[in-house]
């Protein structure tokens, strides 16, 4: 019984300093140079876009996410826009579980193509599905995957999932909206986590040749233009 006490306290230990990782945050605080238009949309109005989109998704390629618990929520950041996570408490005391997307109401302020939004919320979605597919437990090691040596490999494996689903053009629309509108010191770690648009044109070129090549890559996820290239069986 002691040592179940104990388990439990240890868990809680780790999941205070593991689960704010599990939430992507690239947050870049200074807000400076943020254009007018970004007061233009509401975080309920945010909401209620992003909620819309969220059911459209789950409707055409998320059907294992039908009866999944997602609500959405807003956050505010020069960097992000997107961002998802999980409730800590519900993991923890065995209830529901309840997953979170988080929009950046700037993104509709900024006007971000719209194909673009849909790829990336199919993104936040993968991510989702990953928590929501995987047992209780098994959720601490997804959290070790989220933590920084593990990012590029985690995010761009999430990217592979939206890929597969039909969001590979999406996701470069959004990219290269993306590098316009973040701070010029984000772009590195950008491109670094996430596929890049001439990365994402590579996957589709490679896969018209070969199809079965995403397979190998969520076992071996690419992180440049060389190992796309390479990529062999
Ligand atoms: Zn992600």
């Amino acid at each position: 019984m002691r040592k179940r006490v104990l388990l439990r306290g240890l868990l809680v230990v780790i999941l205070a300093f593991a689960a704010p990782s599990i939430i992507e945050q690239n947050a870049v605080a200074s807000a400076s140079g943020q254009p007018c238009s970004a007061l233009l949309v509401s975080n309920d109005d945010a909401i209620r876009r992003t909620q819309v989109l969220v059911e459209q998704l789950i409707k055409d390629s998320y059907p294992e996410l039908t009866n999944a618990d997602i609500q959405v929520q807003t956050f505010a950041s020069a960097a992000d826009y997107f961002r998802s996570g999980f409730s800590v408490k519900r993991f923890l005391f065995g209830s529901k579980m309840r997953y979170f997307i988080r929009v950046n109401p700037r993104v509709f302020a900024l006007n971000a193509p719209e194909a673009g939004v849909r790829a990336i919320l199919a993104h936040e979605l993968a991510h989702v599905y990953d928590f929501h597919r995987r047992k209780r437990i098994r959720l601490l090691g997804l959290m070790r995957l989220a933590m920084k040596s593990y990012t590029a490999c985690f995010e761009r494996r999430t990217d592979l999932q939206a890929i597969r689903r039909g969001y590979g053009a999406g996701l470069k629309a959004y990219r290269l909206w993306l590098y316009q509108n973040i701070p010029a010191e984000s772009l590195a770690e950008k491109r670094r986590n996430y596929f890049s648009p001439e990365e994402l044109d590579a996957i589709a070129a490679r896969r018209t040749q070969q199809p079965e090549v995403l397979e190998y890559w969520f076992k071996r996820v690419p992180r440049n233009l060389q190992e796309l290239h390479h990529a062999t069986h």
